[in-house]
């Protein structure tokens, strides 16, 4: 699919703290069909069916009463990257029974039992202790969940997930957690303006996980691929995406500089 010569030199990534606000359903709608427009046109550039990619909107940061815009106008999965945040939004938005949740974030294993009771996916998985943690408070609430592996794809010390060489040992450790179904790998690209040192990230997810496919254990699923955020998600769709986590495009510019959510700060690369 990299034989598809980019639309764009450049990423989005500069755009930070540029979103607009979402803050009406209508604006919300605007914004999920524009955020498709351009999911299917990546698809269309290199092939690929719509259909095979999904729009996973990410609410981090956004308050109660903004969530339920983004459910009326139709989100039913949301991605949040902090278990308590999440949780507490769970709990006032039971109510709304069929929305769904994908933790997006590190997960520590004392917050593994937040996670367990309402998360329907967790999409960082990078520790067999954090595997252990969620496997025994998933037992206990009688739930399965679905997990992404998190890989490391852009050698940063900033970001979460395991070296690319170290993803087939632990996949091989991962059948014996049974409430565990692994769907496939998850990676965040370097943050960077120059959509060519991003693309080689979601590169090197796509292949190492083909490589990882043949000699995958039984259970193990590995036909996702979870790469690509706002500013660069049509790059990640031409590199073989399947799920893409969007959170500005869709609601707006978050408050605080995302050295806030992937800290330390002085290992983010600026644009
Ligand atoms: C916040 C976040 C995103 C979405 O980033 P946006 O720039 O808001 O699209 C994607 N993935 C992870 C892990 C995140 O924490």
């Amino acid at each position: 699919m990299s034989t598809a010569s980019p639309p764009d030199t450049s990423t989005r990534h500069d755009q930070h703290g540029h979103w607009p606000q979402a803050e009406s359903v209508e604006d919300f709608r605007h914004n999920l069909a524009a955020v498709h427009a351009r999911m299917a046109a990546a698809c269309r550039r290199v092939g690929r069916d719509p259909a095979s990619v999904r729009l996973l909107p990410v609410s981090k940061t956004k308050p109660e009463a903004t969530l339920r815009m983004a459910y009326a106008a139709g989100c039913r999965l949301l991605g949040e990257n902090k278990p308590q945040e999440a949780y507490h939004k769970w709990e006032a938005m039971a109510d709304l029974v069929d929305l769904h949740w994908s933790i997006i974030g590190h997960l520590q294993t004392n917050k593994a039992k937040y996670v367990a009771r309402f998360a329907s996916e967790f999409q960082a998985l990078d520790s067999l202790r954090v595997a252990g943690a969620l496997e025994n408070r998933l037992q206990i609430e009688g739930r399965g969940m679905d997990v992404f592996v998190q890989v490391n794809t852009s050698g940063e010390a900033s970001k979460f997930g395991l070296h690319p060489d170290d993803v087939a040992a632990f996949l091989r450790e991962l059948p014996a957690f049974s409430a565990l179904r692994v769907r496939g790998l998850m990676t965040l690209a370097v943050f960077s303006a120059e959509a060519g040192r991003v693309r080689e990230c979601f590169v090197r997810l796509r292949g190492l996980r083909d490589r990882l496919r043949q000699q995958a254990p039984d259970g193990v699923g590995l036909d996702e691929l979870s790469m690509g955020m706002s500013g660069d998600y049509e790059i990640a769709i031409e590199e073989g995406a399947t799920v893409v986590r969007v959170g500005q495009a869709i609601f707006g510019a978050r408050p605080l500089p995302d050295s806030h959510y992937w800290p330390p700060a002085g290992e983010i690369q600026s644009p």
